[in-house]
């Protein structure tokens, strides 16, 4: 619809534009994020190719020339004489034909009322509010403790681990968070959300918002400690940061009600001082944003098709990915599925091994309830074998070679 009608982040009429940061995250070998764009670069991705065409320095991430990677795109798809471009905002998903909804976190107002409407309200969000993830094998298990309040668990598993604060503790923590440098906000309503200023948004407040609403508040909110003893002291701690294993992301935890507005080096300096994360790696930092993007689990099947309708696909950031690459590659997939569908085939999805399979699978397949955005990490795909992981027990790199080359040969009958 740009130029015609443009975004609160967009500034151009190209296709493509990296309305942030230049980087399509790290291409260091046997990284999650290299994986990915591995498969994409087996796949032939058109973003891939212009984004080593228009390379700039950037150490192990790979950094591109925005202006010039949205120029290649947009020269790219306006100079395929099977594609008519028609810029003009859509206001409702078409009656007929194979649609893909490609529209991206800040998709026009009257067509998520009408994506609202054909899914459901449940079905379409408009803000994310995403806590911070650290890996569970960094957690010290010498200072947290699993329980659950009065011992009982609200949904019936066990699966909370608690991080026990001392007032001590506690203090120099609230401190750190009312002095942590925020996150730059990109757009206007980015402000508002970080202010605690979008009233509906009360249940997702940014915890250093929280912070700021009295030095207590956190211990009555978030951090509550009331119903946990510490097996260690027989008491419940001043406050806890409780944690709690992440569904779908085998090895990982998500740490509860952290949603944030801070920097990401920063979260890190503050997080590690909970006790029992000193050392914590983090595969995934908190964030709050305007963002649109459907309920993938409950409305999307496994070639990224509206179960209620198979003629329409849904890509992008709005199918419930979060990330430039993770974007790219669900836009890939599903124009995929589509030209299988236009000719009659059954859509096929790409194996769950893969990087690619493993981002569709969790935006299938994670508990609906609680449905946060992913982005490409180790811990969405599939653990190695027993076996396997007993033999590369003492070495991550080895492992993370091993689930890489098990991706890429799962690719290739894909390919
Ligand atoms: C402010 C902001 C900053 C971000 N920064 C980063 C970052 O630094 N790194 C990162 O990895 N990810 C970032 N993201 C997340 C995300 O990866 C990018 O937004 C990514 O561009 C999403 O790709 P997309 O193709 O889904 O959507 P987009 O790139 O937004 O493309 C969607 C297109 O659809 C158009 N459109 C919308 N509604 C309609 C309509 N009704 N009719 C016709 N056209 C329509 C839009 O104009 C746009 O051109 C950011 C997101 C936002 C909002």
């Amino acid at each position: 619809m740009r130029p015609k009608v443009s975004t609160p982040a967009h500034k151009t009429a190209d296709f493509g534009e990296l309305v942030c940061s230049n980087s399509l995250k790290s291409d260091a070998e046997n990284t999650a994020p290299w994986l990915l764009k591995h498969e994409l670069r087996r796949l032939g991705s058109l973003a891939m190719r212009a984004a080593e065409t228009t390379r700039v320095p950037g150490g192990h991430a790979l950094t591109v020339d925005r202006d010039v990677f949205a120029q290649e795109i947009t020269r790219a798809i306006e100079s395929e004489p099977r594609i008519t471009v028609v810029r003009e905002e859509v206001a409702s998903i078409p009656d007929e034909g194979i649609v893909i909804v490609a529209t991206g976190p800040l998709t026009s107002g009257a067509l998520a009322e009408d994506i609202a409407r054909k899914t459901g309200s449940d079905g379409l969000y408009f803000y994310d509010s995403i806590s911070p993830i650290v890996d569970a094998d960094t957690i010290d298990r010498e200072i947290v403790f699993a329980a659950s309040r009065y011992g009982k668990s609200l949904d019936g598993s066990d699966d909370y681990l608690n991080c026990p604060f001392t007032r001590e503790e506690y203090g120099a923590f609230v401190d750190a968070l009312l002095t942590a440098e925020p996150a730059d906000a990109h757009i206007e309503e980015d402000r508002a959300i970080h202010k605690g200023k979008v009233p509906f948004f009360e249940a997702c407040l940014p915890v250093e918002e929280i912070a700021r609403r009295g030095r207590d508040t956190l211990r009555f909110g978030p951090m509550k400690p009331v119903g946990l003893d510490d097996p260690r002291t027989g008491r419940w701690p001043y406050a806890v940061v409780q944690l709690r294993q992440e569904d779908l992301r085998a090895g990982s935890y998500n740490l509860v009600g952290f949603q944030n507005y801070m920097k990401f080096p920063e979260q890190k300096r503050v997080f590690r001082m909970i006790p029992g994360l000193a050392n914590a790696e983090f595969l995934r930092y908190g964030q709050i944003h305007r963002n649109t993007y459907i309920n993938g689990p409950t409305l999307l099947n496994e070639t990224l098709q509206l179960k209620s309708d198979r003629r329409v696909f849904f890509a992008g950031q709005i199918s419930g990915v979060e990330g430039y690459v993770e974007s790219i590659a669900t836009g890939l997939l599903a124009g995929r599925a589509a030209v299988q569908f236009a000719r009659g085939e059954q859509p096929r999805a790409v194996a769950r091994e893969t990087a690619l399979g493993s981002l569709v699978h969790y935006i299938t397949h994670a508990d609906p309830k609680r449905y946060q955005p992913a982005n490409i990490a180790f811990d969405l795909l599939p653990t190695l074998e027993e076996q396997t992981r007993r033999q590369f027990k003492h070495d991550k790199k080895a492992r993370h070679a091993e689930v890489c080359r098990r991706a890429i040969e799962a690719l290739a009958p894909y390919v």
